[in-house]
Order: structure tokens, then sequence, then C-alpha cells
């Protein structure tokens, strides 16, 4: 049955760590890569301003470049007097040839050109198609004040010999002329310093342009590390990295193109061989954490699963135990239902089981548990479940079987564990055990109530001398529900005075003096009227109102020998009163109470007392005869203790069990066992009484047996406290007339 438990993974312990090494790994390898993407967005970034600037700082370096020529009184008057040879000479060759222009105008104060040198086909009339896209330039050139500061018109203050100050501007830019993207710088033509003549207000202007050809973007890349940088005019597969260059009045002048840089990327195949060491022992890590982990959760599984064995285990026999049968119980009665068949339910109570503890000790006593959990095991038909319940109650489950197959196996645990059990110590222990059974869903349609009724059954079964299994029938219920109404019957008599003392007399041996008398409890309901103390002493002893009604006795009963000087009075206490109870102390506030002397009582406990705990019961017996109380062993014979063990108890008094007295047809003088126990007890010492003496015959009988006092309904009844007085002092005159 501990087999149904549900089967677990170590999965709960596992599958985090594999997940958060899985989710780290994630982070690290998107953080390096988002890293990685935005260092190369930067560096594009960073390369288009780079070509902007490097464009502009060209145009600059042009304009500088050309301020030579520009600033240059020669100049100024050779372009003012149109001198088209000079200007041929002077800018067209010259600065084509020896700097590389490639075209060059002079434009008049109307701005229009006259001159004009364009390497390709270079005529004046060009500029007709250059003038509109550079218009802007020259107008920046002649008002720079009015233009935007993006146009950086640069300008040099030129001081002449009449104390005025002319300006020479210069703009650079960069234009798409003729399909080509160039460089163009507009400049004033002004004559040096010191100028002597005077100078007018519109000075010529000197335009020249040169085309960004290929060896310039080549060197542009060279000097700014970009690779492979070209327009994209220019063919071949065109860079990942595209930058439109435009022009300050906004168009577009052509498309450079490159091979990105990737730092980034680079980055990461730097890092990669380093990463993947990482990432590798990284995963080596976890591979090892995750082993350890599922060890661990392997090993916690492992002991939640022991722990849930072992709430379901009896530790002294390993059967399941009666959580474990609770748990079983339910799925059976289920199965029964589906199926339509039966669930019987043993219970088994091993008999006196605690005289075996008491006796043999409880490693004898564990032993014979064991070993009758092992017979049950073996015999109990397949499918079924052997329990052991609290103590020596052990039960079994048996499904699917008949009425008759269910009876034969009850009888059966009955035979078996019947056997003797030879235990590895070398003892040998004869057991015999009670057994009752209820049969689902006949008797019971729940756990509990088949437990219940197969525990009436037991119960019944150990009442009753019978050595054969009892099967639960309705009418126990009814018997459990007469004896708790019982119960509540005699707990309100207790409480209500309820509970009257008799006495019967102890007589010498010839049966005509009172030795003593026996106080004996009576118990008169209203209602039930008289129940017998076989009846409601054992249900006074199980509802723990035993030692109520035990000082109610010893109280009514010193009190009322007050008027019996000379007669001891007896009193019964029982086991539970010893063990549980404070009886030494309660006798010795009864005596003081009531004066009575010690030496007068006599306590009457059974061979019972012994049983449960030894030590107790020699302390409490101790205590008493302390107190100098007697102490008388009761119903002797009907246990099955030898004297010789008694005998270290130190009983005062031996009181022979009536069934020895009155045992039926054969005569007194027969019975080997009485004769032995007499001689026995007058061997040890012993005071020793026959009780339910009956006939003159057993009298004279016990009489030269050699007893010392006899009780019994030949000499009188038990009589209550006035009747007493009276049949004292009736034999009190009997006394006086034999003496
Ligand atoms: P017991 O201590 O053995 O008491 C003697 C019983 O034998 C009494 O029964 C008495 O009436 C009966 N008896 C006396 N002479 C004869 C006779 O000649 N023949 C027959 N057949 N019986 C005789 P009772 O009063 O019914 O008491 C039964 C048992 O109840 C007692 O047995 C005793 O064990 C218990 N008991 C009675 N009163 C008390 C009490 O106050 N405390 C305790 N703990 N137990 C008590
Ligand atoms: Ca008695
Ligand atoms: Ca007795």
């Amino acid at each position: 049955m501990s087999g149904l438990q549900r089967p677990r993974t170590t999965s709960f312990v596992t599958l985090p760590i594999a997940a958060l090494a899985a989710a780290s790994l994630a982070v690290v390898l998107a953080s390096l890569w988002i890293g990685a993407h935005e260092a190369d967005g930067f560096a594009l970034k960073r390369q288009r301003e780079t070509i902007e600037h490097a464009l502009k700082q060209h145009g600059h370096s042009l304009a500088r470049e050309l301020r030579m020529q520009t600033i240059w009184s020669e100049a100024y008057e050779k372009s003012r007097d149109r001198d088209l040879t000079w200007l041929q000479a002077s800018y067209g060759t010259y600065l084509n040839e020896l700097l590389g222009y490639d075209g060059l105008y002079v434009l008049g104060p109307d701005d229009n050109a006259i001159y004009g040198y364009m390497q390709r086909n270079g005529s004046v009339a060009d500029y007709a198609r250059v003038g509109p896209i550079i218009s802007d330039l020259v107008h920046a050139v002649r008002a720079p004040k009015s233009f935007p500061e993006d146009y950086d018109v640069v300008t040099t203050q030129v001081p002449l010999a009449n104390g005025v100050v002319v300006n020479h501007n210069a703009v650079a830019d960069v234009r798409k002329i003729d399909g080509r993207a160039s460089t163009v710088v507009v400049s004033t033509i002004v004559p040096d310093r010191g100028y002597t003549a005077p100078v007018g207000n519109s000075p010529m202007l000197l335009v020249a342009i040169e085309e960004i050809d290929a060896d310039f973007t080549h060197h542009l890349g060279e000097n700014f590390g970009f690779r492979d940088m070209k327009w994209t005019r220019e063919g071949g597969p065109a860079g990942d990295a595209t930058e439109e260059v435009k022009s300050l009045d906004g168009r577009t002048v052509g498309t450079m193109t490159w091979l990105k840089d990737r730092p980034g990327l680079e980055f990461l195949r730097h890092v990669a061989p380093g990463l993947l060491l990482a990432l590798l022992l990284v995963g080596a890590l976890t591979a090892l954490l995750v082993r350890w982990g599922k060890r661990q959760a392997k090993q916690i599984l492992q002991s939640e699963q022991n722990a849930r064995r072992a709430a379901r285990t009896d530790a002294l026999t390993g059967l399941p135990n009666r959580a474990a049968l609770r748990e079983s119980l339910p799925k059976l009665i289920a199965e029964a239902r589906r199926t339509g068949s039966t669930i019987a339910v043993l219970s088994i109570d091993i008999d006196q089981f605690k005289a075996i503890n008491d006796v043999f000790g409880d490693a004898v006593g564990d032993a014979v548990l064991e070993a009758t959990a092992r017979r049950l095991q073996r015999m109990t038909p397949e499918h079924s479940l052997v329990a052991r319940l609290d103590g020596d109650r052990f039960v079994i489950l048996a499904p699917d079987l008949e009425d008759l197959q269910i009876d034969e196996l009850a009888n059966d645990v009955i035979a078996t564990l019947a056997e003797p059990f030879d235990l590895d110590s070398g003892t040998r222990i004869f057991i015999t055990v009670s057994v009752g059974y209820a049969i689902g869903l006949r008797d019971g349609g729940t756990g509990d109530e088949l437990l219940r009724r197969a525990d009436l059954a037991v119960g019944k079964a150990k009442g009753g001398a019978a050595e054969t299994a009892i099967a639960f029938a309705p009418d126990m219920e009814a018997e459990v529900t007469y004896r708790l109404m019982l119960e509540a019957a005699l707990r309100s008599s207790v409480a209500n005075d309820g509970i009257d003392v008799v006495y019967q007399p102890l007589m010498d041996p010839s049966g005509r003096r009172v030795l003593g008398v026996e106080a004996l409890a009576r118990w008169t309901d209203p209602e039930l009227g008289p129940v017998s103390p076989d009846i409601f002493i054992p249900l006074a002893e199980e509802a723990g109102l035993i030692q109520n009604i035990g000082e109610i006795v010893l109280r009514r009963a010193t009190k009322a020998a007050a008027n019996w000087p000379g007669v001891s009075i007896a009193v019964n206490v029982s086991a539970s009163q010893i063990h549980h109870g404070n009886v030494v102390e309660v006798v010795r506030d009864v005596l003081s109470d009531a004066r009575f002397p010690a030496e007068r009582l006599e306590i009457e406990i059974t061979e019972s007392v012994l049983l449960a705990d030894e030590k107790r019961a020699n302390e409490q017996m101790r205590g008493l005869q302390a107190l100098g109380v007697r102490i008388a062993l009761d119903d002797f014979g009907t246990g099955y203790s030898s004297l010789q063990y008694l005998r270290r108890f130190g009983f005062d008094k031996l009181k022979i069990d009536r069934s020895f007295i009155d045992g039926g047809v054969e005569p007194l003088g027969s019975s080997v066992v009485l004769t032995s126990i007499i001689k026995l007890g007058q061997d040890l010492g012993l005071r020793i009484t026959a009780e339910g003496v009956e006939t003159e015959e057993q009298m004279l009988w016990l009489q030269s047996a050699g007893c010392h006092e006899l009780q019994g309904y030949l000499f009188s009844r038990p009589l209550t406290a006035e009747q007493m007085t009276a049949f004292i002092a009736a034999h009190r005159a009997n006394r006086a007339v034999a003496s």
C-alpha cells in the first residue's frame, strides 16, 4: 500500500538552476551584442561627421591656398581691365596645371563671367551652367554679413595706402557640377596691402572648381581610416555605409560609400575565444550545479519518502500502522463498492499480553509481537494487508473473500498464533488471541465504522470463553450503548451518594467467632435497580470511578467498624487504585479521620495488581504495610503466578479463590491443588482464608486442612452495618457460651 505514493522528479531543484544559468547567459550575450551594436552605430556616426568635416576642411584649405592669387594688386588690375591673356596665363593655365583646378572663372561686378577656363570643354559660355549652382556662394562673398554662419565666409582685412581697409572674402563648399562632386571656392580679388590707387566697392571674383575625384576620396579614406571609400557612381560593389554629401544650400552632391568600421564586432571577435571559454566554464559549472542539485533533490525526496514511510510504519514490526491502515481502508472499500465484492476487517488482540511483558520482560514481549506479525503476514491471502495498531492489537484487511472464507481465515489466525513461539532467547511462549471481524460493505460503509465494529466483535470474543472468532453482529452496538448508559448512571450514583457498603463476616475455623468483616460495595441504581459488583466494579475501573468508590467504602467501613471492637475489616482495592491513585495517602487520611487503628485494617488485592508495574505495586504495598495495614492476596489461584513468585511481595494473608472450594462434584478432600496451596501457604507463614464456604462439610474439611479463616454463605451473606452489628453481638454471645 505504501507503493501508492505519487512519483516525483528532481526537476523542482534542477530546473531553476538550469533556467537561472540559461537566463544569465542570455543576459550576458544580449548585453555584449547590444553593446557591440551600439559601438558600431557610434563609430558610424563618427565616420559620417568625419566626412563632413574633412570636406569642409578641404574647402578651407583651398580657399587659403587661393589667397595668394586673389590678394594681389596685379590680379586686381588685370581682372578689372579684363586682360584675358593675363587671366589665361596667371589664373587659367597656372592654377590648372600647377594646382590642379578643373575650372576657373573670373566674374565681373555684375556677376557675369568675363573669363572662363574649364578643363574639359572650357569656354566662358559654360558659366551659364555653373552660375546658378553657385549663385549663393557668390552672394555670400559679396555680402557675408547677410549669410548664415554655416557659410563660414573667411574675411581678411587688407589696409590700403590711403588708410582704407578692404575686405577680402572667400567661401568654399561642395557642389555637383556637370554631374561631378566638386569643391568650389569663390573669392574676391583685392589688391595687396599698401595699394595706392583707389579701390571700388564691387570687386571682381575668382571662382575655382576642383573635382573631388577618386584620388581625393582615396586620400580621405587613408587619412581618416575609411576602408574602400568612393562615390557611389564610381562603380564596383558599394560598401555597407553611405553618406549623402550635401551642399550648404541643401542639394545632394553625391553619395559616398565605404566599408563601415565595426569596432563592436571587432571587439566581439576579439573577446570571442575568451567568452567561449568562459561560457564553457559556466556551462560546466552549471552542469555540476545541476548534478549536485539533482543529488540534493533526490536526497530530499528520499528523506521525504522515508519520513512518509516511517509515519506509516510500525517501528517494531515494520508493519503498516494505524495511519497507513486509515489511508488504505477507504481505497479498499471504494474498490469493493466498485466491484461489488467484500472487504473483511479482522481485529486481533493478544490475550493478557501485559502479563507477558510483566513476567518475561519487554524484550520478550517485543519478540512475541514481531513473531506474531511475521506469522500473520505469512498466513494472510494475497492482496491482504496486515497492520499493527497500538500495543497488542493487529488488523488484517482481506479483500474479496466469501463469508465462509473470512470466518475460516479468522479462525486460522487463532490456530496459527496458538502454536508456541520459540524465541531466540530460548524462551518458549504460548499466547492466545481473540479475533473479531466485520465485513464491508455488509457491516459498514466507512473505514472507521468497520474498524470500530471489528473492535466490538473482538471485545465480545475477549469477554466470552469461546475460542472462536466472532463476527460482528448488530446487537453488539446495543451492548455498547447499554454500557455507556450504565457508565453515566454509575457516575451520577457515585456523585450522589448512591453507593452502599455491605459486610460479610470472616469466621474462625470453627465458624463461631467473627474475626473480621469484608466490606463489599453495592450499587442500586434508582432506575436500573441493583447492579452486580462483577459488572459495576470493572466498569468503574474503566471509567476512572474506582478511586472514588474505593474511598467511599473505606470511609464507611472504618466508621461502621467503630461499633465492632476487636473485629478487623477487609477492604478490596483494585489494581488501578494501586497504580494510578494515591492509595497510601488516602488510607492514611481515612484512618486518621476515623481514628481507626491501622492494625485492624486489611487491604485485599488481586494478582492482577502485580502485572502492570511490579515496582510501583511493591512500593505501594510497602507504603501500606508501613502504616501498619495488612495485605491479603485475594482470589488466589485464578491467576497464573506461582505462590513462590508472590512470596516476594510480602503478603500477609492468602485468600483462596472460591472456585477451589465450590469446585463442583468432587469432594474437597480429593483436590490436590487445594491441599498443596494450603500446605505451601502454611510453609510460607501466611494466614490462609477460604472463601465461598457454603456447606458444613466444606467447613470441616477446611478446618482440618489448617485454614485460619473461613468466609461464605454458610455463615452469612453480606449484611448491612446494622445487621452486622447484631451478627457480631450474637456471635460474641456464642463465643461467651463456647468459652
Ligand atoms: P471478592 O473480593 O472475592 O468478594 C467476595 C465475593 O464473594 C462477594 O461478591 C461475596 O458476596 C461473594 N461470596 C461470599 N461468600 C460466598 C459464598 O459462599 N458463595 C458464593 N457463591 N459467593 C460468595 P460480591 O459482593 O458480588 O463482590 C464481587 C467482587 O466485587 C468482589 O469479589 C470484589 O472483587 C469486587 N468488589 C466488591 N466490592 C468492592 C470494593 O469495594 N472495591 C473493589 N475494588 N472491589 C470490590
Ligand atoms: Ca475480596
Ligand atoms: Ca475473593
